[in-house]
């Protein structure tokens, strides 16, 4: 028999699982909010480790793919005092292929191929236990049921609610995120600074992290910790010797409140502010470190959905080998008695494996936007001797 599965969400774990539903030659919907697949930028680039994300794109039949797009040479990861002393630097071997790096976007399209996904479906609620099976509704007013729903639908999940009360909570860490374009031929001198990897600086509640994409692009992220309105009152939020708050969307005032804050840094790495391409405000959010739920026949959820946690190199990861082994437990469950089991083992496992990262990437944002820089370097020091 053949079940009415729908994913909601066209992200890492959306994709990974019908990618995976689909070799297995098994039909899935795809419903996915954004009205098309460039309607937004994708975001940066993502590090896919051997053991998890890279195993999902092997079980969907897509490692040698990734392996002819991705960039081993990214792994590189240089750490610089706030004077621009060079601290740490450390190279990947020419055949470390441990966490090669890959653009969102590059592993959308790869992901993508052959799915026929259903762009501007933005769903609003879910309803499991109806006569018919699990109710979706959508924004439209439109409404459609399944068998089984995903709730891959990131942070602020509308599947969500159908199965769990609780909500993500503000971290106490802000990123602000900026990029820069052709950076070897329009910045060679930040070129270098920042190498084929990542480049970072840390200082006493904040930190400068700059990490190369493909063709030359870098993204650029301001981390500190303040409280989530910070902007209203850079007197006394920020300790910034400034009356007036900060319009979020005026990137200028922006950029020069960033360069307040950074006050006393490096020439070379304040360019990183000076060069910066629009500024987009992005608080870190996440759910509780153990979140689990009583099992709901019909629902269940995937990635940041389930278990939203401090950006570390996981979440993505996470998400995509969940999408990667929900499908296959899928695959293999002809009835719905065993649908329903398969999708029970799989959360107890995948909540297992959830909260160890959470708690690892929970106590590392603690660490590395820290009152003691050296707390960051130590983190490193200890992840690259591992
Ligand atoms: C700055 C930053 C850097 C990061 N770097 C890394 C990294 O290097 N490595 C790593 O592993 N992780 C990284 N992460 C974490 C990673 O981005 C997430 O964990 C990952 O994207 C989660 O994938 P997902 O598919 O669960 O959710 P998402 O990527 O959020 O995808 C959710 C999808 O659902 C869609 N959607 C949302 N609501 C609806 C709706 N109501 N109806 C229909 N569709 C909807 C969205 O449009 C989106 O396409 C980083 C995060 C940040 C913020």
């Amino acid at each position: 028999m053949r079940h009415r599965i729908a994913v909601i969400g066209g992200g890492p774990a959306g994709l990974t699982f019908a990618r995976v539903l689909h070799r297995h030659g098994h039909p899935v919907t795809v419903l996915e909010r954004d009205p098309a697949r460039d309607a937004r930028p994708p975001g940066g680039t993502l590090d896919l480790h051997e053991k998890l994300g890279q195993l999902a794109l092997d079980k969907a039949g897509l490692l040698a793919e990734f392996q002819a797009l991705s960039r081993p040479e990214g792994q590189a990861m240089r750490i610089l005092d706030a004077d621009g002393t060079v601290l740490r630097d450390w190279q990947p071997r020419p055949d470390d292929r441990a966490n090669p790096e890959i653009d969102r976007g590059q592993l959308r399209d790869l992901l993508l191929g052959p799915l026929d996904v259903q762009w501007g479906r933005d769903v609003t609620e879910v309803v499991p236990g109806t006569r018919d099976g699990v109710l979706v509704r959508f924004a439209d007013g439109r409404q459609e049921t399944f068998d089984l729903v995903i709730g891959a639908d990131g942070a602020w999940s509308r599947v969500r609610p159908a199965i769990s009360s609780v909500t993500p909570h503000y971290t106490g860490v802000t990123l602000v995120e900026t990029f820069l374009d052709d950076v070897d031929t329009r910045h060679p001198d930040l070129a270098r600074l920042i190498g084929d990897g990542s480049m970072a600086v840390y200082g006493v509640n904040r930190a400068l992290v700059a990490q190369r994409n493909s063709g030359g692009h870098v993204k650029v992220y301001a981390q500190f910790r303040a409280p989530l309105d910070w902007h209203t009152n850079l007197d006394r939020h920020m300790g910034l010797n400034r009356r007036a708050g900060l319009d979020l969307a005026d990137g200028e005032a922006v950029r020069s409140s960033l360069l307040a804050l950074f006050d006393g840094w490096a020439a070379p790495v304040l360019d990183l502010l000076h060069h910066g391409t629009a500024f987009v405000h992005r608080p870190l959010y996440v759910l509780p470190v153990s979140h689990t739920w009583a099992h709901v026949p019909g629902v269940t959820l995937l990635g940041d959905a389930a278990h939203l946690m401090p950006p570390l190199g996981a979440g993505a990861n996470l998400a995509m080998l969940e999408g990667a082994e929900l499908a296959e437990s899928v695959a293999a469950a002809p009835d719905p008695g065993d649908l329903d089991e398969a999708v029970r083992a799989f959360e107890e496992q995948m909540w297992a494996r959830a909260g160890r990262w959470a708690e690892i990437t929970t106590a590392g944002l603690e660490r590395l936007v820290s009152p003691d820089p050296t707390e960051a370097i130590a983190l490193f020091d200890e992840v690259q001797s591992s």
